[in-house]
């Protein structure tokens, strides 16, 4: 099967018989709810700009396969400049969407799977990447969109997975049959699974040998018996049931995440790719993580790339574009996002070549990158509230607006510059609040933080990858110390 447009695989997800409960009530597929089908055109939004000619080189390239044209969402990174392209597609996505579009962390499972599987199974004999390349094949050719799993509950942080008071608390086999695994357990914070065909489970910490049943990674589609997922709520989550694409700062657009539910799932064996070989469990949540944390050198430059130009606009519209602090401010925003895109950059370029063959980031620039991101965004953010002013939290809605004798008055005194429209000033401000305070805050502000893991995870890999020894000995040599 070639390529999908969006509308097929907005039909192909409405197909699915999803479980998702939204305010306590089944849903009957994110694509006709309106306040899932922003997230789901976000992923749209990677099948419609792999379409168009113009991003044909960024959005698409040759499966390492079969040489089919493919979806960059689908594919191994097979050199540095794949690494790079990948980068570059996201802020390209980000900059589109001025959300999370979700489909990365199915290709960064795919990447992470694809060296790992390799590994263990010459260690240990096993047969994972056969299982992952077929699973693999099947994605590219069928286009899918899949969700990458890490992240579970976690109960007391305190404790190894099998000590938990609660055993739920990590995901785990429960039971292993002759044709397969049942799985049970929970994954937290998930992003677009309501929008995959397919999920990938990995597990979410280095483990020892007593929690042998937490290694566990595995493929499954999303309408599979007994998986559910419970959205999460968002701030100014409703404001889309009210049907202003005014209000909502971003009408088209947007990402939700879930709670998602394995009540006892069964695996088949094809499908499994990791199943009690803990010394690789590590490993794979390295490459994943890493592989994410590069990512997010992409995406939220893109979506920052949308912040600023809002707040640029904010400025034009109330006559201050001109001012020298708010062109500073300007600056200081582009800097900072253009750093962030720097590392990820960096990271990409100095990828290296794995015993599989696949490309690697450089793991310690690809923590640098994220760690930024945990920082850099606030500031973006404080920079764009400061220029757009409190009337971006204070604006009365467009039913307000719109109103047959309250609309003059908003008219007249909210408007700033007399050649444009009150309606113009409020829509930029409205995009603003999306991003720095509502639904889109998720995935720009607190995402930055948390998403790809939080700070302390990358502080330990930088530790580990910054090779402190070495950069003592520079400095014994330059002192003459012996
Ligand atoms: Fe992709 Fe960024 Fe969303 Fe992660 S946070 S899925 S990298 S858009
Ligand atoms: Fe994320």
């Amino acid at each position: 099967m070639a390529m999908m447009t969006g509308e097929q695989y907005v039909e192909s997800i409405r197909k699915m018989k999803i479980k998702i409960f939204l305010f306590g009530e089944q849903v009957s597929s994110a694509a006709d709810h309106p306040i899932l089908r922003p997230s789901l055109n976000s992923v749209k939004a990677t099948y419609d700009l792999a379409k168009k000619p113009e991003y044909e080189d960024l959005m698409t390239v040759k499966s390492h396969l079969n040489g089919a044209r493919i979806n960059r969402f689908g594919h191994i990174h097979h050199s540095t400049d794949d690494l790079v392209k990948k980068v570059k597609m996201q802020r390209l996505c980000g900059q589109k969407t001025a959300s999370c579009f979700q489909r990365c962390v199915g290709m960064d499972a795919f990447n992470a799977l694809f060296s790992t599987t390799f590994e263990c199974d010459e260690k240990h004999g096993t047969h994972y990447h056969k299982n992952f390349l077929a699973f693999l094949k099947e994605a590219q050719e069928k286009d899918w969109t899949v969700d990458g799993a890490m992240t579970d509950p976690k109960g007391d942080r305190g404790l190894a997975p099998s000590r938990q008071a609660d055993p739920d608390l990590y995901l785990r086999v429960v039971e292993r049959r002759k044709d397969g695994i049942v799985v049970r357990g929970a994954k937290a914070h998930q992003t677009g699974i309501c929008n995959s065909h397919q999920v990938i489970v990995m597990p979410t910490i280095a483990m020892g040998p007593e929690d042998k049943d937490y290694a566990v990674s595995f493929a499954v589609p999303l309408d599979v018996e007994n998986l559910f997922m419970i959205i999460g709520r968002q701030s100014c989550d409703t404001r889309k049931l009210e049907g202003s694409s005014m209000d909502v700062g971003n009408c088209e657009f947007g990402g939700v995440e879930a709670l998602t539910i394995f009540d006892n799932v069964f695996v088949p064996n094809e499908r499994i790719f990791l199943n009690g070989e803990t010394d690789y469990s590590g490993m794979l949540v390295e490459r994943f993580a890493g592989y994410h944390r590069q990512s997010y050198g992409g995406c939220k430059v893109g979506v920052g790339d949308v912040l600023i130009g809002a707040a640029a606009l904010a400025a034009d519209y109330n006559g201050a574009g001109k001012a020298s602090h708010v062109k500073d401010k300007l600056i200081e925003m582009t800097h900072l996002n253009e750093t962030l895109y720097s590392s990820g950059i960096a990271c990409s370029s100095e990828g290296a070549k794995t015993k599989s063959g696949n490309y690697l980031i450089d793991l310690l620039l690809a923590n640098v990158c994220k760690q930024n991101v945990t920082r850099f965004p606030y500031e973006i953010t404080r920079l764009a509230e400061d220029i757009a002013g409190g009337l971006m939290v204070t604006a009365p809605s467009e039913k307000d607006l719109r109103h047959p004798t309250l609309g003059k008055y908003v008219e007249k005194y909210l408007r700033g510059v007399a050649a444009v429209s009150t309606e113009t000033r409020l829509r930029i401000l409205r995009l603003i609040e999306n991003l720095t305070l509502g639904t889109a805050a998720v995935g720009y502000r607190t995402e930055s933080m948390h998403g790809a893991g939080s700070p302390q995870a990358q502080r330990i890999m930088i530790a580990r990858q910054g090779n402190l020894e070495q950069k003592k000995q520079l400095a014994r040599d330059i002192a003459k110390i012996k």
